[in-house]
């Protein structure tokens, strides 16, 4: 076995969203000798290609809906289009500023930046294979393994590989004219408002009769119906792909489906992206060795301490596969240094993972916290709940044709009303969801919610003044 090149208090492999706020916890705040180890770029798959990335093409998105609206507001403006290439240089140039200010913060909290792969050789041992091929070992007391994950593609079906996942959404030069997404889950129905708004033609093939199925089926409802009806996606509902050809001359792809209408074929489609779910990175760890634990999903077993079943060896985020949001993985990472490095007084701290607010950034956003109403019903009973429900056109739809939806439900539990779920879509959810988030973690009633004065004229003050 080569020499230990140098000794840690805490090793981190990935510096994602989780690894990079666990190692400076532990440095910082505690003064631990900590080494991230780090393949990619800093700042892992949010940073990257993720949240961040996603959220600025948002943006573009909802300024090409904006202006599409101003007429309505009087304003005589002639839009030309929109730039693609250029606004993804500048998109790229902002991450490139990013992944310096993260090399940085490590820096200055002392943690040590160490670039190359990792993987477990024993139950304290990392060895790092840079990109030379070269190897240096590393010792720790304490291992955390925080190495995320990557976009699924389906298998079985020929051509597959001429789609592209969420990573190549992000190097995608040109805007497609014609875009197929398939999958029904968060990065599916984001990306198909997205390219959408932008005025692509987005053919969304989705296996059953909705999308976004885990969540409340007002949710579901309100947001096929306005992707299909008013944004003029094509949802092709109970489909299948069965082949994918590639036209080499041209580049464009011919996708033949089936679907609740029969069978089709799309003919000179731009892009392809598989959104079917994500796998844990955690195949080349050497977690075998290590006697590491592993669900039947590949994801590395961790308990609500972040322990696996290797006492010195910790896991969160994405690789362990509980919720999958980068402030679910900041808020674990930050909680196990202080539970590791900060002394008595956190010897039971933990992230507590229930009633965690979660935002699909779709057209319009959808916001949701705590349960389904299926789910209240399974857990509670039907008679035990109250339900409050409104939709209306929020007053910025006024002076325009085309309407968006906006719709709110709240889940009252028992009799002193206790709002255990929350839904909301529309307009400016995003930004509203995380205050309604700490009322309804701090187990608010219906009675307080209608305690709070409304603020007027906003669509928020409806939550408070529901019947
Ligand atoms: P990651 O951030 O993936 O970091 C893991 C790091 O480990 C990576 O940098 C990887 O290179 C590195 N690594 C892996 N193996 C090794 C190894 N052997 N050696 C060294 N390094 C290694 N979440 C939200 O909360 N809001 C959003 O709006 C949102 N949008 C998203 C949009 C998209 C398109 C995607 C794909 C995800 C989105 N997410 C969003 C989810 C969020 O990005 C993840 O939940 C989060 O990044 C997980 O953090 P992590 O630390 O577990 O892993
Ligand atoms: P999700 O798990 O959210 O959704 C994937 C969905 O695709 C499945 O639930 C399934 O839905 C459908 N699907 C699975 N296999 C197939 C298939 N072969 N063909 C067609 N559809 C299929 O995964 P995503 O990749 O969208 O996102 C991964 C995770 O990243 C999310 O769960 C979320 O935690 C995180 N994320 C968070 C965001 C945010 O906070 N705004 C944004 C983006 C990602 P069904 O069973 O209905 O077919």
């Amino acid at each position: 076995m080569a020499p230990v090149s140098k000794q840690y208090d805490y090793l981190v492999i990935g510096g994602g969203s989780g690894g990079l706020a666990s190692a400076r916890r532990a440095s910082a705040m505690y003064g631990a000798k900590v080494g991230i180890i780090e393949s990619g770029r800093l700042g892992g798959t949010c940073v990257n290609v993720g949240c961040v990335p996603k959220k600025v093409s948002w943006y573009a998105a909802a300024i090409a809906e904006t202006l599409a609206e101003a007429k309505g507001y009087g304003f005589d403006i002639d839009v030309k289009g929109f730039d693609w290439p250029t606004f993804k240089t500048k998109r790229d140039k902002y991450i490139e500023r990013l992944n310096g200010i993260y090399e940085r913060n490590l820096k200055n909290d002392k943690v040590d930046y160490i670039v190359g792969r990792g993987h477990f050789i024993s139950r304290n041992q990392i060895e790092v294979t840079d990109s030379n091929g070269g190897k240096t070992t590393y010792g720790a007391d304490k291992i955390l393994i925080a190495t995320g994950g990557y976009p699924d593609v389906p298998s079985g079906i020929p051509g597959a590989e001429y789609g592209i996942t969420s990573d190549g959404f992000f190097e995608l030069d040109q805007q497609p004219k014609k875009v197929v997404l398939v999958g029904a889950g968060y990065i599916a129905v984001e990306f198909a408002g997205i390219f959408r708004a932008l005025a692509s033609e987005t053919h969304l093939m989705i296996r059953h009769d909705t999308f976004l199925r885990s969540f409340d089926p007002m949710v579901q409802e309100v947001m096929v119906k306005h992707y299909e009806e008013e944004m003029g996606m094509k949802i092709h509902r109970r489909s299948k792909q069965t082949k994918i050809e590639k036209d080499e001359s041209t580049g464009k792809l011919r996708v033949h489906y089936e679907d609740s209408n029969g069978t089709g074929v799309l003919e000179d489609v731009d892009t392809l992206i598989w959104a079917i779910g994500r796998k844990p990175r955690a195949g080349d760890l050497g977690l075998d060795k290590v006697e590491i634990k592993r669900n039947e999903k590949g994801h590395v077993i961790a308990d609500d301490f972040q322990n696996t079943n290797v006492p010195t060896i910790f896991s969160l985020g994405d690789v362990s596969g509980k919720v999958e949001l980068t402030p679910v993985a900041i808020a674990a990472g930050r909680r196990l240094s202080d539970r590791l490095f900060g002394g008595p007084k956190f010897a039971q701290t933990k992230l507590d993972y229930a009633n965690i607010p979660s935002v699909v950034f779709g057209h319009p956003e959808v916001g949701t916290v705590g349960l389904t109403q299926p789910e209240a019903e399974a857990k509670y009973g039907r008679e035990s709940l109250k339900i409050y429900k409104t939709t209306f056109t929020a007053m910025y739809y006024s002076m325009l044709e085309h309407k968006g939806p906006t719709a709110y439900k709240l889940i009252c539990h028992g009799p002193e009303e206790r709002v255990v779920g929350l839904h909301i879509i529309g307009l400016g959810s995003a930004e509203m969801l995380q205050g309604f988030g700490v009322a309804v973690k701090m187990g608010a009633t219906k009675q307080d919610f209608d305690n709070c004065v409304a603020i007027h004229p906003t669509s928020a003050e409806e939550l408070v003044t529901l019947k």
